[in-house]
């Protein structure tokens, strides 16, 4: 791929990552050691001794963890196709090795695969 195109590209994922890091944010912390995002599991007051009030808690941290794990995913392919482009492989399928088809990757920059191979996406691995 041309230096420009993947320029192009660059730009596009860094301003999706940001996007993204602002969402998790929003949602919980990252943990320093392990890159991971963990939900924010909100403070528990000790004088909250209302059940209800640590139903709403345990309710939230729980629409919390799984809104990030599905943030993460596309996270963790918008890293990886920046990295991709660091070391000039950016816009190859993973599974087949075929150049991705441009169209593909204005739609979805961070795409691991070629049209081809699209259903298979899900299945690779982090
Ligand atoms: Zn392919």
């Amino acid at each position: 791929m041309h230096n420009d195109k993947t320029g192009h590209f660059k730009k596009r994922l860094a301003e999706e990552l940001q996007k993204l890091e602002n969402e998790l944010q929003t949602l919980g912390w990252q943990n320093p050691t392990t890159g991971d995002w963990e939900a924010a599991a909100g403070d528990i007051d000790s004088s909250a001794t209302e059940s209800d009030e640590l139903a709403d808690r345990q309710e939230e941290y729980g629409e919390n963890r799984a809104e990030i794990e599905e943030i993460e995913i596309h996270w963790r392919n918008v890293k990886r196709a920046l990295q991709k482009i660091d070391e000039g492989t950016f816009g190859v399928c993973e599974i087949s090795g075929d150049e991705i088809e441009e169209d593909r990757l204005e739609v979805n920059p961070s795409a691991r695969t070629c049209k081809a191979h699209m259903e298979e996406e899900g299945e690779l691995g982090a």
